[in-house]
């Protein structure tokens, strides 16, 4: 099978990539995604998430052993990728995040009108149908801003990716509307070459795909890095242990490795949030039924809301966020459980702590090691208890009238030591792993993967550092600022 410009990995870069690239006149822009098609009711609804995770669209992946649990790490594995089993928050991070990387090309006012251009097709906007708990957090945090922003403390519902009670994702707004070609199900092994230039790829049943001008690797944080590895580009001496003929040494593939970390507090009480006790199972019968006209809450992305803040309070700009789900989540082992109740976390905006992702063997079915380096850095821990102990009290500023519950989970009587040892027994992340293919590292600030020719990378893992808030948002930016330069350096 023959291409001009070969993309692998049909999610939220990899889909606005190739829709770009095409739009922009290179030729044959051919898009390999292992999963299936997006087009499955649980996908366009956004409540559906809750089933997808852990189910056959999700790839599964487990974390290495932090101190002897594992956490799962979820990621899309279907056309749209992450972006469609995500919540759908809408947030382009803070003009810092972006100045501080300093990578040419990839300042604040650069990336701005891409932001734009993302934002002009997929529109995406405030979340209406909201529980009234939602907008019951804005008197927590009031402020200046229409609402929340990771700029200044700021409270209440967020801004989704959504249209009309439906999921709008990259797959939908970009690809499906572009004249890039899709093939579902074909799962890539490694990269086929030309000397040091890549010319395709080698699919897990065998088949050789090859690329006229370029390949691009889109396959997410830890696939593209897998990717590259298998193809031999990657820590040498890893690399030979594996088996792995090692075509360039590029010690950093894999590196920097991190995610927000976060950690969640459990509400619970009748009349509270969504849940399944008895007085709600009228309204979730009204809701299957107002479903197929966009409204009612199979339509609720989950997380509605949420805040910005300082941990500390002391008036310095946020470094946590928190995100609200008004429903009652499982903390106790039983997915229905007929109670009702609500759920609202702390995330580090600017985690400090890095770790590091490796294959365990050449084998593509094999799990990777992915050591997420949660609280390597101990000042994050610090940040992570102060933004705890702060949002329990913010909380109680929040208008719930008499749908106020109960924390039960970790309970208010965790605090203090005890407290840091929950977090750090218990956090697990946002789903925003990124940096393992660093811009200004082992790729260039034009997104072309440093020392060999033809291959370049557009997803998450080019970030250096992850933006102060969701990351769904900046990988779409990421593959349309990459399409942009690869179609000026390709052809
Ligand atoms: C459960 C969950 C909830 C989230 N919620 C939010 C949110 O509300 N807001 C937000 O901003 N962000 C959210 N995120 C994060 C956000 O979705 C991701 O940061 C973003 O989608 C990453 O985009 P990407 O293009 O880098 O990777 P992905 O979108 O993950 O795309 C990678 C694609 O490559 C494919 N692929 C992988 N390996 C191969 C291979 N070998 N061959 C072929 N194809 C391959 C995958 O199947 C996938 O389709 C969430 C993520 C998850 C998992």
């Amino acid at each position: 099978m023959q291409c001009d410009v070969l993309v692998i990995g049909g999610g939220s870069a990899g889909c606005v990539a190739a829709a770009e690239l095409s739009r922009r006149g290179v030729g044959r822009v051919l898009v390999l995604e292992a999963g299936p098609s997006e087009k499955h009711p649980l996908v366009s609804m956004p409540f559906g998430l809750t089933w997808l995770m852990g189910g056959k669209r999700d790839w599964r992946f487990r974390s290495a052993d932090m101190d002897g649990r594992t956490i799962a790490v979820p990621r899309g594995r279907m056309l749209g990728g992450s972006g469609s089993i995500n919540s759908m928050v809408w947030f382009r991070g803070r003009a810092s995040d972006f100045d501080g990387w300093q990578v040419t090309g990839w300042s604040w006012t650069d990336v701005e009108p891409a932001f734009e251009a993302v934002e002009a097709k997929l529109k995406p906007t405030l979340y209406e149908d909201g529980h009234p708990l939602v907008a019951g957090l804005e008197p927590m945090l009031p402020s200046n801003s229409a609402q929340p922003t990771p700029d200044v403390e700021s409270a209440g519902p967020f801004s989704h990716n959504m249209i009309d009670g439906r999921r709008n994702s990259a797959a939908t707004a970009f690809l499906r509307p572009s004249r890039a070609e899709v093939r579902t199900g074909t799962e890539v092994d490694r990269l086929l070459w030309n000397g040091d230039r890549a010319m395709g790829c080698v699919l897990t049943d065998g088949t050789e795909i090859r690329a006229s001008k370029g390949v691009i690797l889109s396959a997410g944080s830890l696939a593209s890095p897998a990717i590259l590895m298998r193809s031999g580009v990657g820590p040498a001496d890893d690399l030979r242990r594996l088996g792995i003929d090692v075509r360039l040494d590029a010690p950093e593939v894999g590196a920097n490795l991190h995610d927000h970390p976060g950690i969640g507090l459990h509400f619970e009480g009748a009349g509270t949030g969504y849940g399944l006790e008895p007085a709600q199972w009228l309204a979730w019968v009204k809701s299957a039924l107002g479903y197929p006209f966009g409204k009612g809450r199979f339509t609720s992305p989950t997380v509605e809301g949420g805040a910005f803040f300082n941990a500390r309070g002391d008036g310095a700009e946020p470094d946590v966020q928190s995100h609200f789900i008004p429903f009652h989540l499982d903390h106790r082992g039983q997915k229905y459980a007929l109670k009702s109740g609500y759920f609202a976390d702390v995330c580090l905006c600017r985690p400090k702590s890095r770790g590091v992702f490796r294959l365990t063997s050449k084998d593509p079915t094999a799990p990777p090691h992915i050591d997420l380096g949660l609280f390597r850095d101990e000042s994050d821990l610090d940040t992570m208890v102060a933004g705890v102990t702060r949002l329990r009290s913010l909380l109680e500023k929040a208008d719930f009238g008499d749908r106020r519950g109960t924390e039960v989970h970790p309970g208010p009587a965790v605090a203090g030591d005890d407290l840091r040892a929950f977090i750090k027994g218990n956090a697990g992340t946002a789903y925003h792993p990124v940096g393992t293919l660093r811009l200004g590292g082992p790729v260039t600030a034009r997104c072309r993967v440093e020392g060999v020719q033809g291959l370049w990378v557009a997803d998450a893992s080019v970030m250096p550092q992850v933006t102060s808030a969701n990351t769904n948002a900046p990988s779409m930016m990421i593959g349309w600022k990459a399409a942009e330069m690869i179609a000026e350096d390709a052809v």
